[in-house]
């Protein structure tokens, strides 16, 4: 099924003799990096009870990981998943971009994630075939019926002056033909629902799927920051060095209450961000769902 269809249609279910609108619960997994796919698929099986809208395969650069990524992308599909494998097209050529589109193509794949990726160390963008993401759209749309997702970042990318230059440069994405809006992980609600704000405002319309990341331990939060540059709330932080040996239970918690709170606020979609493990996802839906 495609990003818009997927995201416009309303799924009612009966929980405890009532009828209401089910959430748009979606997962990412990425290729693992020991190959060891049978292990990911146990873990797969166990999150399909939740029947998310979608699975993305999260994109790495490499021969090994792309061999993989294709196996996984296969795999799902005979088990009649809905998925959206990610792709970066950052330091590829136009040729190589289009024999990769295309593949996915003709996987029968409906949906992509279309990224720019994280410009290698010591380079800059302008050595590239394409420079930002807002191209790559542009070029998948111009090449396929892929229906494409692009990525938006609450607290503002990294490389961005500010959030409302991020913004304009989201618009970009759109215009050339993006579907739906996958966010950044986040743990503040507020700055989730400013930027929505701040979206809507610029005339984007597209559903806004929220990140969500179920924290694992006081060094995995840590490993997160510095990757994305979001804010950890302090209270968070001081739960995980006082009760380290029940970091599972509270990033569980926390993103219950989270999760909680984005749907009483009519959050498009949840996208988790799985990191291959159904534990803390099964907790938190049976938490939020039944
Ligand atoms: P862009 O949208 O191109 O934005 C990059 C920066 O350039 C932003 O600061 C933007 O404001 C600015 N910009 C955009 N267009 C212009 C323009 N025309 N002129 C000037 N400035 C501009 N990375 C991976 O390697 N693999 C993955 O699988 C992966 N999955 C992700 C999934 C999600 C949901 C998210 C949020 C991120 C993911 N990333 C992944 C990380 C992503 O590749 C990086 O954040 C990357 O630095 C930016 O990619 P982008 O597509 O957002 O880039």
């Amino acid at each position: 099924m495609e990003l818009k269809e997927i995201y416009e249609h309303k799924r009612i279910v009966q929980v405890g003799g009532y009828s209401h609108i089910s959430p748009k619960i979606s997962f990412e997994i990425f290729p693992p990096k020991d190959g060891n796919i049978s292990n990911l698929f146990d873990d797969i099986r166990l999150l399909k009870k939740y029947n998310p809208v979608l699975i993305s395969l999260t994109y790495g650069a490499g021969g090994k990981t792309q061999e993989f990524s294709l196996e996984i992308l296969k795999m799902l599909i005979d088990l009649e998943y809905t998925v959206m494998p990610h792709f970066t097209c950052v330091s590829l050529s136009r040729e190589q971009v289009a024999k990769h589109i295309i593949d996915i193509e003709n996987l029968g794949i409906e949906n992509i994630l279309a990224l720019r990726g994280d410009i290698p160390e010591g380079m800059n963008v302008s050595m590239f075939d394409f420079h930002y993401a807002n191209e790559l759209v542009d070029f998948i749309h111009q090449k396929t019926t892929l229906s494409i997702g692009v990525a938006g970042y609450p607290e503002c990318h990294i490389e961005s002056d500010n959030i409302y230059n991020d913004i304009e440069n989201l618009k970009r994405k759109v215009d050339a033909g993006a579907s739906a809006i996958f966010t950044q992980l986040f743990f503040d609600n507020d700055k989730f629902y400013r930027y929505v704000d701040l979206v809507r405002k610029a005339g984007i319309e597209l559903p806004i799927i929220s990140g969500i990341m179920p924290v694992r331990s006081l060094k995995h939060v840590k490993n997160m920051v510095n990757m994305t540059h979001v804010e950890i709330p302090q209270k968070l932080t001081e739960q995980l060095e006082k009760f380290p040996d029940d970091a599972l239970k509270i990033g569980i918690e926390f993103a219950t209450n989270q999760c909680h709170d984005l749907l009483d606020n009519g959050v498009d979609g949840l996208h988790f961000f799985t990191l291959n493990h159904s534990d803390q996802v099964s907790e938190i839906l049976d938490n939020i769902l039944f």
